[in-house]
């Protein structure tokens, strides 16, 4: 039996649009072949651009399509300069986060072996490991809301036990599924600041509370600082590393940085009931309309979401096609002849997304 699942689609903004064509072409292709599942996209119009045109960054209707869906693909989205009249950026997609509260960011950091990496790895070296960024809380809590004076600037980390639990279980449930596939040994590491912050340390504890609860898997702790230390000198060592929102803000872009930059880097935000796919970069300006946009992150994006959903609505097929697009992907990175500027070629766009195709 065929099951057809509801896609939002954001196109976004600068580049946006121009890595979500190829991406959704690549999906359509795979669920036209498929037997299990087929897939309907929906476009839900939202972004920098779209406030620019109507005074809207996210229309009711969009956040309605969203929650109506099974999954939501958003792509690049907000201008610099194209802002709220209080001077901050359109960002939907953090609207989303808030609205389906979308607590777990998930940032897969992989580097292939043979795959060029800043970190000039042995050639037979792997990485691959996922940072998990709470994305509902933490330094985040108060933005927007920060309290200035003349001569103090206050802003507020809060950190719930509820949203905490919710985190730390999707961790180690994470976790499992990867060791189950034999893609890891089991290990969770919880990276916190708990030595100087008593909100760390009641952090620490609600993960070991939740770690004692999967003893198959190992429980373990770093301090950030330390944990940014060895994303350079070991990051092979780590399994799934979960985290607060701003700490895991700044680690995930160390982590796109292990794998040659924000071109290759997807994220997933997922809740209980919603989820949103997208590539970890912004939208570009600076080479938009100019085809020359690497589309792998979004296409990486895309592949989360078949696993995603693969292992939600229990279809075996969309996780396999979900891990087909990423090796394809992986192919066409290590291989090296058909790359966009920003990882050493002079693919374009297009050429790119076809490479991956053809791998496929
Ligand atoms: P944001 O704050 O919205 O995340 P940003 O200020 O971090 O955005 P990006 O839009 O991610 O900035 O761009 C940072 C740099 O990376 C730019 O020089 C941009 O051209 C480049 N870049 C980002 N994404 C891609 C991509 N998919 N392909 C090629 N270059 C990219």
């Amino acid at each position: 039996m065929t099951k057809t699942l509801d896609i939002a689609v954001f196109h976004g903004d600068g580049i946006g649009p121009e890595i979500m064509k190829p991406t959704l072409q690549i999906l359509e292709r795979l669920a036209w072949a498929a037997q299990s599942y087929g897939l309907t996209f929906q476009d839900a119009p939202a972004g920098a651009s779209h406030y620019a045109q109507t005074g809207e960054s996210l229309p009711q209707a969009s956040m309605d399509l969203a929650r109506s869906c099974d999954a939501i693909l958003l792509s690049a989205m907000g201008l610099p300069d194209v802002r709220y009249d209080d001077g901050t950026e359109i960002s939907p997609q953090i609207d989303l986060r808030k609205e389906l509260s979308l607590f777990a960011g998930v940032r897969p950091v992989t580097v292939k072996a043979g795959q060029r990496s800043p970190l000039n790895l042995p050639a037979d070296r792997e990485i691959d490991f996922v940072l998990i960024r709470e994305s509902t809380e933490g330094l985040f809590y108060s933005q927007g809301r920060g309290e200035v004076t003349k001569d103090a600037a206050k802003e507020t980390l809060l950190i719930t036990r509820s949203v905490s639990e919710k985190l730390f279980r999707f961790a180690f449930d994470l976790a499992k599924t990867r060791k189950s596939t034999g893609r890891s040994p089991g290990k969770v590491t919880c990276v916190d600041k708990a030595n100087v912050f008593r909100a760390f340390a009641f952090f620490r504890e609600i993960f070991d509370a939740e770690g004692a609860h999967h003893p198959e898997i190992t429980a373990d702790h770093a301090y950030v600082d330390a944990t940014a230390l060895w994303m350079v000198q070991k990051p092979w060592d780590f399994d799934v590393l979960v985290t607060e929102n701003m700490f895991g803000d700044i680690l995930s872009d160390l982590g796109a940085g292990l794998m040659g930059g924000l071109g290759l880097a997807p994220s997933a935000d997922i809740g209980l009931d919603h989820a949103v796919f997208q590539p970890c970069h912004g939208s570009a300006p600076d080479i938009a309309g100019q085809g020359t946009a690497n589309p792998f992150a979004m296409i990486l994006s895309a592949a989360m979401m078949l696993d995603w959903l693969g292992l939600r609505h229990d279809i075996p097929e969309m996780r396999a096609d979900g891990d087909r697009l990423r090796q394809a992907v992986d192919q066409v990175v290590v291989r090296g002849d058909v790359l966009t500027r920003d990882l050493g070629g002079t693919a374009s766009t297009s050429e790119a997304a076809n490479a991956v195709l053809h791998a496929l």
